[in-house]
C-alpha cells in the first residue's frame, strides 16, 4: 500500500515535469509566432498592439500554467509525513517528532531518496 501510494506520487511528478516541459515549449512558440506577428506588421506599417493582445493573453496564460504546476511540484517537496508514535504531522527534515520526541529516522513513512 505504502509502495503504490509512493509510486502514484513520483507518477504524478513525472506527469508534472513533462506537462511542465510541453508548457515551455508552448510558451517559447507562442513567443516566437508574436515576434514573427510583429515584424510581418511592421514590415506592412500596420504594428497595431492591439492586434496583438490575444497572443500575449495565449502567452500571460501558459505562463499561469506553468506557475500553478511549480508550486504543486513546490508542494510535494514541502510534503510532511506523520509521527509514528503520535500521529502529527511532522516535516520530513526532523530527525525528532516536535510533539511527543519520537525519533524518525527509523519511520517506514520516510523516503528521502526515489
Ligand atoms: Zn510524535
Amino acid at each position: 500500500m505504502v509502495r503504490n501510494d509512493s509510486s502514484r506520487k513520483w507518477w504524478q511528478i513525472l506527469s508534472m515535469f513533462l506537462k511542465l516541459r510541453s508548457l515551455y515549449r508552448e510558451r517559447r512558440k507562442s513567443i516566437e509566432e508574436l515576434g514573427a506577428k510583429v515584424y510581418e506588421l511592421y514590415r506592412k506599417n500596420e504594428l497595431d498592439t492591439e492586434k496583438f493582445k490575444e497572443y500575449c493573453q495565449k502567452v500571460l496564460s501558459l505562463e499561469e500554467e506553468i506557475e500553478e504546476i511549480k508550486e504543486k511540484l513546490l508542494s510535494f517537496k514541502r510534503e510532511k509525513i506523520f509521527c509514528k508514535s503520535c500521529g502529527q504531522d511532522i516535516s520530513p527534515e526532523m530527525s525528532y517528532c516536535p510533539y511527543c520526541g519520537t525519533p524518525q529516522k527509523e519511520n517506514p513513512e520516510r523516503r528521502n531518496s526515489p
